[in-house]
């Protein structure tokens, strides 16, 4: 499969790696929104969220977790962004699954996770709500 990330999985491409363990990867973005931009993927091939094992996406979220401390440690941000574009309508350019940490700072004139998309509903909440618990 030709996917840039498997590449970087198994080191045949290069990156700038915060940390690894045996299921997940934490690496620079190539292209970074604010200083400490960080990728996390999985090892593995998963494109989405509910494809993952369960042992690996506890593996995966204690790399997220670990690559936030560091960050914190090394470039003192005041928040973070942290996110999944997940799906081509949602922005997703490299299809294995990757989580970003974007590093925030006073004044740096980023939006919210609100600001990233406006669409509300004609359905009102309950009906939206019965449809999602009625198919579970
Ligand atoms: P998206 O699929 O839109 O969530 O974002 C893909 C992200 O991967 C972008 O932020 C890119 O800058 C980043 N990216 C693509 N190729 C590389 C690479 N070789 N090394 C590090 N980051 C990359
Ligand atoms: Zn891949």
């Amino acid at each position: 499969m030709d996917c840039i990330f498997c590449k970087i999985a198994k080191k045949e491409i290069p990156a700038k790696v915060v940390y690894e363990d045996d299921g997940a990867f934490a690496f620079l973005d190539i292209n970074p929104l604010t200083a400490g931009h960080t990728m996390v993927i999985p090892k593995k091939h998963y494109e989405k969220l509910t494809d993952f094992a369960a042992d690996d996406l506890k593996l995966f979220f204690a790399v997220v977790q670990k690559a936030i401390a560091m960050i914190e440690k090394g470039i003192h941000p005041h928040g973070f962004t942290l996110g999944i574009n997940q799906g081509k309508a949602a922005g997703q350019v490299v299809e294995h699954f990757h989580f970003h940490i974007i590093p925030r700072f006073e004044g740096d004139n980023g939006g919210t996770i609100h600001s990233v998309v406006y669409n509300p509903p004609r359905e009102t909440l309950d009906e939206i709500y019965r449809k999602i618990i009625s198919s579970s």
